[in-house]
């Protein structure tokens, strides 16, 4: 499903990328293209204007000064004088002159009225045009009329478009190459992106699939124990035996209920919706009443329970003092759990300018230096807690959490000699 949805995102990201760019690239284009042709023409006719001035003045039209205004064959030049041809015009190659049969055939189409009614003695227009008759405009032309005492002359001079056409057409290719090579970069950028933004969306969705699959794990053997146990007492003969399967339903529901207690509490902090009630929290008061709630159990373990408190006053830490206490209950749970019998639980008490340390250490069976970094892991349990019911592996997630959430830190260590130590950092401000 992820690797659909990249596919998707990369394909989405850069066609609008492209998109932008290619329409940016386009507008560019056109406006530089539009500025090239007016440059262009605005030259052409700067260079007429100087060229007619200077035919007022010549009283007759030589063959040299012809040659000269050629400019080596940057123009083509056609004089008509009275509506015949002048000699200099066989000079043309046939293609030239059908050129100047379009040219003039489209000036008379276009602007011979203007011609007959204008009040001046000489003019000149100029005007693009398509040799071709399509659409893309490749010449120049400027035909320059003067009434004359002997008749009318026309000239027309032609200035080919190649040049700037070759501009243009160099420019476009520059540009789709740009583009071709934008378009390349995006698609990798967005390939390397998005599968960053998803990571984590993928490895969140793997963490759900993992833990719906331990739970339903977790939660299959009370159930199939309880539906076992409801059979068996429908069947059972005697009402003593019946008592018995019931009390094993009621212990088996008592462990499911917990069970999906802790999960929907880690479900609420994956959502971020729990919520941490922070208030001033005496902690060695706090960790003095764990003490005593635990003290009769660890007594039935034949467990020693210690607590080490400083001597003065503890400055009060903002807390959430019921989700500590349940973290300390966690602690000790555990530490109850993997020590034997006749040996020592020790809860204290640390702290400095910016700490609060609450430490419980046992001498029990210790945890090895692989397993330390996997036991906060949902649903991680050692092997020989796997064998004891109501281990589900998810008490020191849960712990680790609700630290996290009060921005602390929980750390596990060897104590001194064998055993663990579990030491969790809150901050006092
Ligand atoms: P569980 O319900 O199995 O105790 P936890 O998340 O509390 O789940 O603990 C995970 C694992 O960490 C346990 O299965 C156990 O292997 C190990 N563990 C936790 N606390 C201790 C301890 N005090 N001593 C030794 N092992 C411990």
């Amino acid at each position: 499903m992820f690797r659909k949805v990249h596919v998707r995102l990369a394909f989405l990201c850069t066609g609008i990328t492209s998109f932008i760019l290619f329409v940016m690239s386009c507008c560019y284009l056109y406006i530089s293209e539009a500025g090239l042709k007016s440059r262009s023409f605005t030259s052409f006719q700067n260079d007429m204007n100087t060229l007619v001035s200077n035919l007022e003045q010549q009283t007759i039209i030589t063959h040299e000064w012809l040659t000269r205004i050629e400019d080596n064959g940057k123009y083509l030049i056609n004089v008509v004088d009275n509506g015949v041809p002048f000699l200099y015009n066989e000079r043309n190659t046939p293609e030239q002159k059908q050129l100047f049969e379009a040219a003039w055939k489209f000036y008379e189409h276009t602007f011979a009225v203007e011609s007959v009614i204008s009040a001046y003695d000489t003019w000149h227009m100029e005007y693009t045009f398509s040799s071709t008759g399509s659409k893309q405009e490749d010449h120049y032309a400027c035909v320059t009329t003067s009434r004359r005492s002997t008749g009318t002359l026309q000239v027309m001079i032609l200035c080919s478009m190649e040049p700037l056409l070759i501009q243009i057409r160099t420019q476009r290719l520059l540009f789709f190459l740009l583009d071709l090579l934008a378009f390349v970069a995006l698609a990798l950028f967005s390939w390397y992106f998005t599968r960053r933004i998803l990571k984590p969306l993928e490895e969140n969705q793997k963490r759900q699939n993992q833990f719906i699959a331990s739970a339903s794990h977790e939660l299959r053997t009370p159930l199939a124990v309880i539906l076992s146990c409801a059979s068996a007492s429908a069947r059972a003969p005697k009402e003593k035996e019946r008592i018995h399967f019931l009390e094993s339903i009621q212990s088996e529901g008592l462990r499911m209920s917990r069970l999906i207690d802790d999960m929907l509490l880690l479900t609420r902090a994956d959502s971020l919706s729990w919520t941490i009630q922070k208030e001033p929290v005496e902690l060695d008061t706090l960790l003095l009443d764990t003490f005593e709630t635990f003290e009769p159990a660890a007594a039935e373990q034949s467990i020693r329970l210690l607590i080490e408190l400083p001597e003065d006053t503890v400055p009060a830490v903002r807390c959430d003092p019921q989700r500590i206490r349940q973290v300390l209950a966690i602690l000790l749970h555990n530490a109850l759990s993997y020590t034997p019998e006749n040996g020592q639980i020790r809860l204290s008490l640390l702290y400095d300018e910016k700490t609060v340390k609450l430490l419980v250490a046992d001498n029990g069976i210790g945890i090895s230096d692989e397993e330390k970094p996997r036991i906060f892991e949902r649903f991680y349990r050692s092997d020989q807690a796997r064998s004891e019911k109501g281990h589900f592996g998810l008490g020191l997630c849960i712990a680790s959490e609700i630290i996290h959430a009060h921005q602390g830190r929980i750390l596990v260590s060897d104590t001194p000699g064998g055993g663990s130590t579990f030491t969790v950092i809150l901050h006092r401000s």
